[in-house]
């Protein structure tokens, strides 16, 4: 008797909880309609609805970029490169540096004279200093551009709560902002000696070069460049063979013909080589069409447009160039964000073509002179300087995804002769 009451109101209680239950899983189910509804038809159905970019979408002010971003164009602009002596033509340089320390050149076949190496460094602990976690990098392989011109096809090359800035005021194809480097070829993340370098991608180990032994193989006669681990990718990209670089290695962790996995431990950081600290120089080398050689030191690309963002970042690439076309060097291009006025930490210094065998690379689709990685999902001004006059367009960036800029001055007022010709021109 006295049970009955108080089962009953459970039974109660049961029914009430079913009910509830019930009309979650109703509202659950038109809430995925309504959602569904709401996305736009074009949206890639491989992909999760990613809802920043759907806001972006919809808020796309008259002047911004939306996606696509902009149409590339087939020729490729002039480069405003380095005027050659006359007479004087490109020649191949046999020695290279990567660091900013002008080195002699050292011919071919000929060993150079080498500091004597350190013997026998030990692996230890690292002791880092505190770095701040980063967020989860996105997965490779990720092309998220609907005309498929991205290639995030790399990992990153060190773990999560190291390091994985790279330092910008010695980005990819400058001569540092104060324009006194060597043209650099890659870029280089700071860490203490001994954090582990992940290969970025699986492949097939090339060269390794291991200060443990007390040996440094010369990485093709550069010394420059310290200890080597250089990995040939078992994929390529339009045909052509790919491969990474790790330069200025404390040791190696894998000999020549090993292969690696992604994320697999392969070398440690050093200070091997010409260097001011501790770092890792990473390049990307793709080779030239036809050839199964190593590709060489005017083979290199920005690994910023290869390497995956972290998640909710993306990268901002663009071209630089003056009222003619041409592209302008050593430009510095900065990110304001629309929302708080703060400007992006990192700027980036646009390529400095010098019109060598060993000059830097725009890639072969994208056509950039600058790239400006880990950029956090958002809309912003793209400011630089150009003959002296400021030029500012307005990018939304978009989560992994290389989110392309073209800065060029005003074209001038057109003149009344110009009107005409360009009414002649017109084709519909
Ligand atoms: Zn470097």
């Amino acid at each position: 008797m006295q049970r009955s009451p108080s089962g009953f109101s459970t039974f109660l209680l049961l029914i009430v909880a079913m009910g509830a239950f019930g009309a979650v899983l109703w509202l659950n189910s038109n809430q995925a309609e309504s959602a569904q509804a709401i996305l736009p038809a074009d949206v890639p159905p491989t992909e999760n609805p990613n809802v920043v970019a759907q806001l972006l979408s919809d808020n796309f002010g008259d002047d911004s970029t939306p996606l696509p971003t902009i149409e590339i164009p087939d020729v490729q602009p002039t480069r405003a490169s380095v005027i050659q002596p006359s007479g004087a033509t490109a020649t191949p340089v046999s020695a290279v540096d990567v660091e900013g320390v002008a080195v002699a050149a050292v011919p071919v076949g000929v060993t150079p004279t080498l500091p004597p190496p350190t013997a026998d460094v030990p692996v230890q602990d690292v002791q880092r200093d505190s770095q701040p976690w980063s967020p989860p990098a996105l997965l490779p392989p990720l092309s998220r551009d609907p005309q498929g011109r991205d290639h995030y096809w790399f990992r990153r090359a060190l773990a999560s709560n190291a390091n994985n800035t790279a330092l910008f005021y010695y980005s990819y194809g400058s001569d540092g902002q104060a324009n006194s480097e060597r043209i650099h070829h890659g870029i280089d993340i700071p860490n203490p000696n001994g954090e582990e370098v992940y290969a970025t991608a699986s492949g097939t180990v090339v060269f390794a070069s291991d200060g443990r032994l007390g040996e440094i193989d010369i990485f093709q006669n550069s010394a420059t460049y310290g200890n080597v681990v250089l990995v040939k990718h078992d994929f390529g990209y339009q045909g052509r063979a790919i491969y990474t670089l790790y330069g200025h290695l404390q040791a190696s962790l894998v000999t020549e013909g090993d292969y690696v996995e992604a994320g697999q431990p392969i070398a440690l950081v050093g200070d091997t080589g010409r260097v001011s600290g501790p770092h890792v120089h990473v390049e990307i080398r793709i080779a030239p069409e036809g050839t199964s050689e190593i590709p060489r030191y005017g083979d290199t690309y920005n690994p910023i447009l290869w390497i995956v963002p972290f998640v909710g970042h993306g990268v901002v690439a663009g071209r630089v160039m003056d009222s003619n076309g041409n592209y302008l060097d050593d430009a510095i291009v900065t990110l304001r964000n629309r929302v708080t006025g703060l400007l992006h930490p990192a700027t980036a210094s646009t390529y400095v073509f010098d019109g060598t065998v060993n000059e830097v690379n725009s890639d072969p689709i994208w056509r950039e002179n600058f790239a400006i990685p880990d950029v956090p999902v958002g809309r912003y001004d793209v400011i630089v300087s150009i003959d002296g006059r400021r030029v500012i367009r307005q990018v939304d960036v978009l989560e992994g995804m290389t989110n392309f800029v073209e800065l060029r001055p005003p074209e001038p007022e057109p003149t009344a002769t110009e009107d005409e010709t360009s009414e002649d021109d017109s084709e519909f």
